[in-house]
């Protein structure tokens, strides 16, 4: 990836640093030289020849890493918004995933891993189920090189058993070419472990194993994976340090002491799991066993694409959690035990620890790859004052507010705008999926996709009856 010719200062912001102490410094700067964090400090000499950036009144902190989204999905955006897990598997496993052409999985990529940089999501992990074929994957990484950022390509392909493409010439022929020594960030298996007892997964782990690879895996899926998956991985020693959970929202003790114990991670997507009915989003179990966490945003055809929300849901529905669980027992939870700070931490360097990469990116010091956001919005009313830094990323700051974005001392957003990345062309490419889809389904599935049918509902009989109003039609008598 290309530095800037110059140096680059960013003067003056609240700098959040994420480094081991969490140093926090008002009226701090960063100095970045070619692709790394050369100072972190203040009133720092400027090369002569250096951009210098005024962070004034803003927030600077690490790129934001997203540890599991299905980039190829964005082409479909928003248009699963009422489903939940049923008719997404549906929709995609069953149904219309295998009409997803090469053409279609470079669109939803090459959109997706724009909208990752606009938002300040610097390294994101492409979990690429769609891969039918080696031209699906070429065209997925193509996307992705075109693109200035970071991303680590998980290869997955629904449509194929994982001890199947694993093992096939296609895929190492792929691997060979695109994967070692290329321009990705990173690579790892995607697959899941349904818990056949036969653990027919096992070849396509010793193929992670052979290339020196990571897993990730949805873990802990109502309905869908469970304890029984977990068991068969740890019994057949696959469970390893950087092997990556997605969800691990239903697992029983046994499980997450296994993960805590083997050094994995959990990907938490809360706003998936809020809705899709993975199981309720596991933070407040995670922080008892000790595993570590990193944040996602899993899929743009239900949701937001941003690190914002998933900080923001994080919180939120781990503080929900402990306040129901405490008014069963008739009490009242008077101190929250997670804090702003913690899902920021998540969000940066639990991204960058869950991918090994925690040596690179995910903190502002010195020697770091220059992976920086700066969010600053003096137009909006949101952005003054700040007083609670991490509470502000958290509930205040939103992807709007992205002022500049830095990738590997790159940059590649400033003043609001994308720089080197042509929004136009990645749009009408995905037009061009969204055209191809539904003529191919027709306008009545295309419908039918898009609105699931809605379960019966009554509302609740009224013990309480009013003389002069009737609820039923909303009229007062006279
Ligand atoms: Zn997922």
């Amino acid at each position: 990836m290309s530095a800037n010719d110059r140096p680059v200062l960013l003067r003056n912001g609240l700098v959040l640093t994420m480094d081991d102490s969490h140093t926090v410094l008002p009226g701090g700067d960063v100095l970045v030289a070619g692709d790394r964090i050369v100072e972190v400090g203040h009133r720092l000499d400027a090369p002569g020849d250096a951009l210098e950036i005024d962070a004034s009144g803003g927030i600077v902190m690490p790129g934001m890493i997203d540890t599991h989204r299905h980039m190829w999905q964005t082409a479909m955006r928003g248009y699963g918004a009422d489903w939940t897990l049923t008719q997404y598997f549906v929709w995609y496993y069953l149904e219309s995933g295998k009409l997803f052409r090469p053409e279609d999985v470079h669109a939803g990529n090459l959109l997706s891993a724009i909208e990752a940089i606009d938002a300040g999501v610097t390294t994101s992990v492409d979990w690429s189920h769609g891969l039918q074929s080696a031209d699906h994957a070429d065209a997925a990484v193509d996307a992705l090189e075109s693109v200035p950022g970071r991303f680590v390509l998980a290869y997955g392909n629904i449509q194929q058993g994982p001890w199947e493409w694993s093992t096939s010439e296609a895929f190492h022929d792929f691997y060979r070419r695109r994967v070692d020594g290329g321009k990705l960030a990173g690579f790892q298996l995607a697959f899941d472990v349904t818990g056949d007892p036969a653990f027919p997964e096992k070849a396509a782990f010793e193929v992670a194993r052979e290339l020196g690879v990571s897993v990730t895996t949805h873990a802990g899926v109502w309905g869908a994976t469970n304890d029984e998956g977990i068991r068969l991985m740890y019994e057949n020693g696959f469970m390893a340090p950087g092997t990556v959970y997605v969800h691990a929202a239903t697992l029983g003790a046994d499980s997450y002491h296994r993960i805590a114990a083997t050094g994995g991670s959990v990907s938490v997507s809360t706003e998936s799991e809020q809705s899709a009915g993975q199981g309720y989003p596991p933070t407040f179990q995670l922080r008892d066993y000790g595993i570590p966490v990193s944040l996602s945003m899993d899929t743009s055809v239900w949701w937001s694409g941003d690190l914002f929300t998933a900080m923001r849901t994080t919180l939120s529905a781990d503080r929900v959690r402990e306040h129901l669980e405490a008014h069963g027992r008739q009490e009242t939870v008077t101190h929250h035990k997670l804090r702003a700070e913690q899902v920021v931490e998540w969000g940066t360097r639990g991204g960058a620890r869950a991918l090994g990469m925690d040596s690179q990116v995910g903190a502002l010091t010195p020697g770091r790859r220059a992976d920086i956001v700066l969010i600053k919005n003096d137009a909006s009313p949101a952005m003054s004052p700040i007083l609670n830094p991490y509470g502000h990323v958290v509930y205040q700051a939103q992807r709007g507010d992205v002022h500049t974005v830095l990738v590997g001392g790159r940059l590649v957003k400033h003043e609001g705008r994308l720089l080197g990345v042509d929004l136009a062309a990645a749009r009408a490419k995905v037009a061009a999926t969204v055209d191809h889809l539904r003529e191919t389904l027709g306008e009545e599935a295309w419908q039918r996709g898009m609105n699931p049918d809605i379960p019966e509902t009554s509302v609740l009989e009224n013990p309480y009856q009013y003389t002069e109003y009737d609820a039923g039609s909303a009229q007062w008598k006279h």
